[in-house]
């Protein structure tokens, strides 16, 4: 899609949304004297524009199933970054947690087509995204049921963005909503379809990652820290791969990485004998980077990614990846 027609549909999602906005703009509302910009983009915001050396963390598939020491990874991951201190990090590190909303008490039945909702529907209490809050990390919607938006029908690709985000919108902060969707998998039909929605093209995203945790250990392709975990290797060897497709970001597309982790205990539950695989994981990788020089910085560095600093262009970006 080029600027002109991106241009139209905004301008045509902007008319629809005035006319409509005393029925049903109900949760996306700003103070007077900041007016809202249209964040969603047609194609997914990675970390472009970012200093070659600063890095975001994001964490996905948030909150996972409580542990038997009785806390999950998502509250161990997000006290250690909070609590973690070096000359670079005085206050700690602010990462975002893409959250799903199947995982909360008092949402409906799931979609039976979600990869992560079965066996834990419904056990966290929606004030624990106050705790991510308290933290410092900011809260980011991955939709209702975690389903692959591509080829939903529009009502569907609607219900899994907009329930959800009634919910998370409390909990957001800066007037910023941010989308990350399912295997990061959106298409033109997908942009449509939100960016159409009176409340929904309000959203800023999709967020990309850039630094995922691929490549090859022992001659063979790893896909991620979900997919490391799954093929019995440890949370140190998975950081290394972290950190090699940091550097790689880095160097090949010259800025910083946005990194891209799970959360997902139902598939994680253990490593090196610690039964802490997501926390080893981002622990190893968070001190592995700043021993190389790397700076976390909150989501909100990414150039133009608030609405009051719309001028910097989407980066462009490839369509249609799929990743779980
Ligand atoms: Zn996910």
């Amino acid at each position: 899609m080029d600027r002109r027609t991106f241009g139209l549909l905004v301008a045509r999602a902007l008319a629809g949304g005035a006319a409509t906005h005393a029925t049903t703009a109900r949760w996306l509302t700003a103070s007077a004297a900041t007016p809202f910009v249209p964040q969603l983009r047609p194609q997914p915001i990675d970390g472009y524009g970012l200093n070659p050396y600063q890095a975001i963390i994001t964490i996905d598939d948030a909150p996972d199933e409580i542990g038997p020491d009785g806390e999950n990874q998502t509250i161990k991951m997000a006290r250690y970054l909070h609590s973690y201190r070096d000359d670079r990090h005085p206050n700690g590190i602010s990462a975002t947690f893409f959250v799903v909303g199947c995982h909360f008490l008092g949402q409906p039945p799931p979609d039976p087509r979600s990869w992560i909702c079965g066996g834990r529907i419904g056990t966290q209490p929606l004030r624990s995204l106050w705790e991510l809050n308290a933290l410092g990390h900011t809260v980011g919607n991955h939709t209702q049921d975690h389903i692959p938006l591509v080829g939903l029908t529009g009502d569907e690709v609607r219900y899994q963005v907009g329930h959800w985000q009634r919910f998370l919108d409390r909990f957001q902060r800066n007037g910023l909503r941010l989308l990350r969707t399912p295997g990061l998998g959106y298409s033109e039909d997908t942009f449509r379809e939100l960016i159409a929605d009176p409340d929904l093209w309000k959203l800023t995203g999709p967020i990309d990652q850039d630094a995922g945790g691929q490549g090859y250990i022992d001659g063979k392709w790893i896909r991620g820290d979900w997919d490391a975990y799954r093929l019995g290797y440890s949370a140190i060897k998975s950081s290394e791969l972290y950190v090699r497709a940091a550097t790689e970001t880095t160097i090949c597309k010259g800025h910083g990485p946005v990194i891209l982790f799970h959360a997902r205990t139902e598939y994680m539950d253990g490593s090196d004998g610690s039964g802490n695989f997501p926390l080893d994981l981002l622990r190893n990788t968070v001190e592995r980077l700043t021993g190389i020089g790397y700076e976390f910085v909150p989501i909100t560095a990414i150039p133009g990614i608030l609405p009051e600093d719309d001028d910097e262009p989407p980066s462009p970006r490839k369509k249609d990846r799929k990743e779980p």
